[in-house]
């Protein structure tokens, strides 16, 4: 051999070595499975390099901080889960379907999937709302709780089978704020009158309680509130709500958000696109479900806080905690309100239940838990006085 073949043994060497794996492998695969060639490997999976591409249609606005970054953050979790075999192109609100088009657009198989709220839907499914969140319901630990390990999921799948949908929890922004007012609120008196921007069951409530409820979209809120159109709004944490400029046109920032204490946004799919994948994708569909949910808590939870510390330097922002007889009265029109839907729709009657039996259950443990541990927090802050 000559020098120049010695500096090639290496590489050589290499080569057999990978080469030798390589025909192991398939002789491996071929005696466990079948063959590899035709894209069989152990587990009854199926891979092939078959590429699938889906669009997803979302309430939000095109790159919308928090809520549109989740859309985003799914579909990327997705791609690379999968190695680029299944990509899904997001889109905002109107770009191909309006906010409020996506449900019946992933129903009818026009798109694969979608990224929205279920308490949009009310009025085809009144019990959807307890999918996102509700008046003085779960805050987002228990939701997930429920979802995941609680039955809920079952409830929510069979609910939406009828419309050939597959729901998905698919972010949570953790307790909201109740909002921003351009009046002090101390008393349930304060509530006449006021013409809030609060959609949903909240709104109903509000109303219930002596306010009347606005619907304004998100996107014209800021000029709604420096008109004078409305006297509050409610959007959903200091994070978003910053980003909006609403602390330019209030004065008082009110909490806690009783209105959405932790509500789900959910992901839909069409259910025979769902079915059609191959198993394999279908688990990379819900796992990264699974963690986008997961991960937009996480963002909210670290980025609440520091446009909360934003705010709390603004000396033209009053932060202030809503009077107990504000929340008293709000909770009271709650009930009364969940009674009523209940005694007129069966489905909702039925969710209403497993949702407060769970809701009361986990209220048992937060009040030894979560509660008891917050508690420890305000005595330290008492030492220091
Ligand atoms: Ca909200």
């Amino acid at each position: 051999m000559s020098t120049r073949n010695y500096r090639l043994l290496p590489a050589i060497t290499l080569l057999l070595v990978a080469a030798v794996v390589a025909l192991f492998s398939l002789y491996v695969l071929d005696k466990s499975k079948g063959n590899p060639i035709n894209g069989q490997v152990a587990g009854n999976t199926t891979v092939s390099d078959q590429q699938y591409r889906w669009r997803m249609v979302t309430s939000w606005p095109k790159n919308l901080p928090g809520l549109g970054a989740a859309a985003e953050n799914f579909a990327r979790f997705v791609k690379e889960a999968s190695g680029g075999r299944l990509v899904i192109q997001v889109y905002g609100a109107d770009e191909i379907v309006p906010a409020l088009g996506v449900f019946d657009a992933v129903s009818s198989g026009s798109v694969e999937m979608g990224h929205t709220s279920a308490y949009y839907w009310k009025g085809k499914i009144p019990a959807a709302q307890f999918f996102t969140s509700v008046p003085f319901g779960m805050n987002a630990q228990e939701m997930n709780g429920w979802l995941h390990y609680g039955g809920g999921m079952a409830l929510w799948r069979e609910l939406y089978e009828p419309f050939n949908l597959i729901p998905f929890a698919g972010g949570n922004t953790g307790v909201q704020m109740a909002g921003w007012f351009n009046r002090e609120i101390n008393s349930v008196r304060d509530l006449k009158g006021l013409r809030m921007r609060i959609p949903g069951m909240g709104g109903e409530v509000f109303s219930r309680a002596g306010g009347t409820a606005v619907n304004v979209p998100g996107g014209e809120i800021y000029t709604a509130m420096q008109t004078g159109v409305i006297d509050a709004t409610e959007w959903v944490g200091p994070y978003n709500d910053v980003a909006f400029g609403l602390h330019e046109v209030a004065r008082y920032y009110y909490y806690p958000g009783w209105q959405e204490p932790g509500p789900s946004l959910e992901l839909i799919v069409n259910k025979s696109v769902y079915e059609s994948l191959p198993e394999d994708l279908q688990h990379i569909v819900a796992l990264a479900a699974r963690a986008v949910n997961q991960d937009m808590l996480d963002e909210y939870t670290s980025r609440n806080n520091r446009a909360l510390q934003q705010l709390q330097a603004d000396e033209s922002v009053d932060i202030r905690r809503l009077p107990d007889d504000v929340l008293v009265k709000l909770r009271e029109s709650a009930e009364a309100i969940y009674q009523e839907t209940a005694a007129k729709n069966p489905d909702f009657a039925r969710v209403y239940r497993a949702y407060t039996d769970y809701m009361q259950q986990a209220r048992e443990y937060h009040a030894v838990s979560e509660e008891a541990y917050y508690q420890t927090r305000a005595l330290d802050e008492k030492t220091k006085e």
